[in-house]
């Protein structure tokens, strides 16, 4: 993706790309003191709409608070500064990205006292991955310990772990790598959260070692409001991948991604049915995308 974005908002003032500077001193880029979140916005034949903006703008606050960070606006603010990003970038579908980070003032580990900065970024976005199932691997490196950070939150410390598994990734022709916890049952994909169907049962792994998407939210209450299939959320063991009939990722870039198949650390591949026209998976996919493109008057009226 190449992204070059003709306004960028910094506390409350909007920046041509080329005006941007941050400073060499900044704390985050010293210390990776900075938190973010990717929210997505559809074309609808009135405006664009934003999905799900005020559970990512908590999301981003909860994140902001575990680095003890006061940001100098409220939740209300930074979801009309995100409207009027997308309503000046004119594009009709792509991406938002607020980021909340430690500026300078301070260049010990604990930022206490540096200025907090807030950026908001919108850029053109269609598709992340095809319609196609992908073909994962088990990767050996493990999630992170919940025990040694927030899960919770979105806090770039928690994704050196997902970049270095990301480097991996076209290595052995993969399309994606499966990550283990460090108890070695199933967490989630770098930067998405994995379901399992077995006949009429779905399952996901509990929250502990995952991120709680927000996709992962809307999956289970629409299996629950449209399937009237409950959503068994526990630990899931690799050595359960031969039960299953489908697998497949969520979250907000890519909606519902079909796994085709998933191969353990020894070599061994689960072969799934996910994404087939009559497949449950399927049927799932649908129905999200159908209500994240819904023209209902979520945030449509805040840009008129
Ligand atoms: N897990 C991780 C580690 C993530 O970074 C993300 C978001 N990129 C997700 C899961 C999915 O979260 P959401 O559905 O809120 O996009």
């Amino acid at each position: 993706m190449d992204i070059k974005t003709p306004l960028i908002w910094k506390n409350w003032t909007f920046i041509k790309w080329d005006d941007t500077q941050d400073h060499h001193l900044s704390h985050a880029l010293h210390y990776w003191s900075w938190v973010f979140e990717w929210i997505r916005f559809y074309n609808t034949t009135k405006w664009p709409k934003i999905f799900k903006l005020e559970e990512h703008i908590d999301r981003l606050f909860y994140s902001a608070s575990v680095f003890q960070m006061n940001a100098e606006f409220s939740k209300e603010e930074i979801m009309q500064a995100c409207i009027q990003t997308v309503a000046k970038s004119w594009e009709t579908e792509g991406y938002i990205r607020p980021i909340m980070y430690y500026g300078t003032g301070k260049m010990w580990l604990n930022p206490t006292g540096a200025k907090v900065e807030t950026v908001i970024s919108v850029w053109k976005f269609g598709k992340y991955l095809g319609d196609k199932a992908i073909d994962v691997k088990i990767a050996k490196t493990r999630r992170v310990d919940p025990r040694t950070t927030d899960m919770n939150a979105k806090i770039c410390g928690n994704y050196s772990n997902s970049i270095l598994v990301s480097l991996e990734i076209k290595k052995d022709g993969f399309d994606e790598w499966l990550l283990l916890d460090t108890n070695d049952f199933i967490a989630e994909w770098p930067g998405e959260n994995i379901f399992f169907i077995q006949g009429n049962t779905v399952y996901t792994p509990e929250l502990w070692t995952i991120l709680p998407g927000i996709t992962r939210a809307t999956i289970i209450d629409l299996f629950q409001d449209k399937l009237d299939i409950k959503v068994i959320q526990r630990k899931i063991s690799p050595e359960e991948l031969w039960n299953f009939d489908e697998a497949f990722f969520v979250w907000t870039a890519a909606e519902v991604t079909a796994i085709a198949s998933i191969t353990n650390e020894w070599w061994t591949k689960f072969i799934y049915n996910s994404g087939n026209a009559s497949s449950t998976s399927k049927k799932i996919s649908d129905f999200y995308h159908n209500i994240v493109t819904w023209e209902d008057e979520n945030y449509i009226n805040h840009l008129s």
